[in-house]
């Protein structure tokens, strides 16, 4: 009996670890089942060609909400040329309304509810002999009678034991393509709290795999060449003394691999904390933390306990470290939450300046207490997946429709940081808030027409300017100094680039005699610069291959030490590439205000 175990991934570095776990599981009576992991980008025509190409008796899909509907039209296919093939159904998609799904998709046979290793494996040892089907729990089968089909859904299969689960980390097969794909990784299951608007909320109680096997599979996978896990633990940091643990085992033992976790800002111990702080290599974890709203009441109405003063501290402290990425998520769309609130909380959260804010929409998600309660707050929302809210009684469709324009331009410019010091600059001292620049560079962007055609770096940069010098004055009250931007926007342009720039987007003020004047002023005197500077030890020639430079309009040495914007003075950037193993490095000469280089005096002397 040839099985296939196939998905869509939502992008082709992602990897099934459901799949993995069936596979696992069931092996010792089936020993040659496949994995086929395809994307939701692939033709469905070369999905069904290659299942085709494996005869497959049985097919199980692992479904979700980014892969169901691409799924339903490769089943639909599938059906039409194999009508043999036992297809089966699984994932968290179609685990709740169970009945809904059969009914939709007839070409389906089986559906696995729940979690799905025993109840699958039980399945496919029926399929083998008996056929019966009404003794596997948590199983939804078509069953025929008096010549018609009727669905049945068998009782719940209680909780697995998670002792009783074989690893689905050391599969040979997986070993070539480890280390440009993401590795995903649970060390327990369920979560214990119980926000309304997800499904882990559902589940009650928490499980954990033994921490000695956990180790020894991360180890397997780090020895075998992964290069990112992510922990798919709903909160890994529930219990304090497992965290403190699992952190530092994979500090001690991370060896260049990057790990990702979903954690609970407000409830990570102070100890934990000072740890990660003192230890944590650079670069080596990331945190993606939840907030999704900074609104009391909205949190009590999806009973999401929340102490934002102690979230608030631990971002803090982990940004202080400098060590750790931090990536927030928010939720539009809540409820008590209209487009005032809204505001409120991404600035809120934006005040704790994450390396990435992520601004999703809420989903009404099958089974959850939000998809019950819909109507209470008059959702209208998506019949088909993701479920996305289209409105409620407090938020419009048209304010769904701006805040969605935040969420472009958020994520080109700031998550992407394309322009870290401008935007900076812009949010902190110029705009009345961060959403409030967002949504004017939001709106403008689609009165553009912009979010119908590509980008280059150059556009991202040309378009800013663009809208500062539209809307900026009015959109900023009068607040925005062109000039300090632009002095900003050139700074980040260099920082963008690995090797001396081609072009640049904005036009080159200096003309020769300058630039050979402030280029022969840093080959001789470069201390006048820094010391570091010097110590690079450039002659002329090395300068003229290695540098850039321009003009920014204010003390850009004092900006850095001590984030004022000083007009007294002027400054050269000097960014010196060095070649790809080496990021760009941004220096600056203090000149006086409209000096020259064959001026002989200077603000340094
Ligand atoms: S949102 Fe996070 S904390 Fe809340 S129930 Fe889901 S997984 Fe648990």
């Amino acid at each position: 009996m040839n099985i296939v175990l196939a998905t869509l991934n939502a992008k082709y570095i992602h990897t099934s670890l459901a799949l993995r776990c069936l596979k696992a599981f069931a092996e010792k009576d089936f020993p040659n089942i496949e994995i086929a992991e395809y994307t939701i980008k692939d033709p469905a025509m070369n999905i069904v060609s290659d299942l085709f190409a494996r005869r497959p008796a049985v097919v199980g899909f692992s479904c979700y909400i980014w892969n169901i509907e691409e799924t339903i039209v490769v089943i639909d296919m599938l059906r039409k040329i194999m009508p043999e093939v036992k297809i089966v159904l699984g994932g968290p998609e179609v685990s709740y309304d169970t009945e809904f799904w059969m009914e939709r998709i007839p070409q389906v046979d089986f559906i696995v509810v729940g979690e799905g290793e025993e109840t699958f494996h039980h399945l496919l040892l029926e399929l083998r002999s008996t056929r019966k089907y009404h003794l596997v729990f948590g199983l939804a089968y078509r069953k025929e009678r008096e010549g018609k089909s009727e669905i049945l859904v068998n009782p719940g299969r209680p909780k697995l034991d998670l002792a009783s689960l074989p690893s689905p980390y050391r599969f040979a097969e997986d070993i070539p393509t480890l280390g440009n794909r993401v590795v995903y990784f649970e060390t327990s299951r369920g979560c214990p709290f119980s926000c309304q608007f997800c499904l882990s909320s559902i589940e009650v109680g928490v499980r954990y795999f033994d921490i000695e096997r956990t180790k020894a599979d991360i180890i397997y996978l780090i020895d075998s060449g992964a290069k990112l896990i992510k922990f798919v633990d709903r909160t890994f940091n529930i219990k304090r003394d497992y965290a403190l643990e699992m952190f530092r085992f994979l500090i001690e033992n991370h060896r260049g691999c990057v790990f990702q976790f979903e954690i609970t800002a407000d409830i990570m111990r102070p100890e934990v904390l000072d740890y990660l702080a003192e230890h944590a290599p650079p670069g080596v974890f990331r945190f993606e933390i939840g907030v999704q709203s900074t609104n009391d009441i909205t949190n009590e109405a999806v009973k999401r306990r929340q102490n934002f003063t102690k979230l608030t501290r631990t971002v803090t402290k982990v940004k202080e470290s400098g060590k750790i990425d931090q990536h927030l998520d928010l939720i539009a769309g809540l409820p008590h939450e209209d487009y005032d609130t809204f505001r409120k909380t991404f600035n809120d959260v934006f005040a704790l300046r994450p390396e990435e804010l992520q601004l999703g929409f809420l989903k009404m998600l099958r089974g959850t207490g939000m998809r019950i309660d819909a109507e209470k707050h008059g959702y209208v929302y998506m019949d088909r997946a993701p479920y996305e809210i289209l409105g409620n009684d407090l938020l419009p469709f048209a304010d769904i429709v701006r805040i969605k324009r935040v969420e472009d331009v958020l994520e080109k410019y700031w998550n992407a940081h394309r322009m870290d010091h401008t935007l900076l600059y812009l949010v902190e001292r110029v705009f009345p808030s961060p959403f409030d620049f967002f949504q004017s560079f939001g709106d403008y962007w689609e009165e553009r027409g912009w979010q119908r055609i590509g980008h280059q770096l150059e556009d991202l940069f040309s378009r800013l300017w663009s809208f500062l010098n539209d809307r900026g004055a009015e959109a900023s009250e009068g607040r925005l100094d062109p000039d300090v931007t632009l002095g900003f926007m050139k700074l980040d342009y260099f920082l963008q680039h690995k090797y001396k720039p081609r072009k640049i987007w904005w036009d080159f003020a200096m003309d020769k005699a300058e630039w050979s004047g402030w280029m022969k002023r840093l080959s001789e005197r470069p201390q006048d610069v820094s010391g570091g500077f010097a110590s690079l030890g450039f002659a002329d020639k090395e300068l003229h291959k290695h540098a850039v430079i321009d003009r920014v309009p204010f003390d850009l040495e004092r900006y850095w030490s001590a984030g004022e914007i000083d007009k007294t003075a002027e400054s050269i950037v000097v960014m010196i590439y060095q070649g790809e193993n080496s990021a760009g490095k941004p220096y600056a000469l203090r000149i006086g205000r409209n000096e020259t280089p064959l001026q002989a005096q200077s603000v340094n002397e």
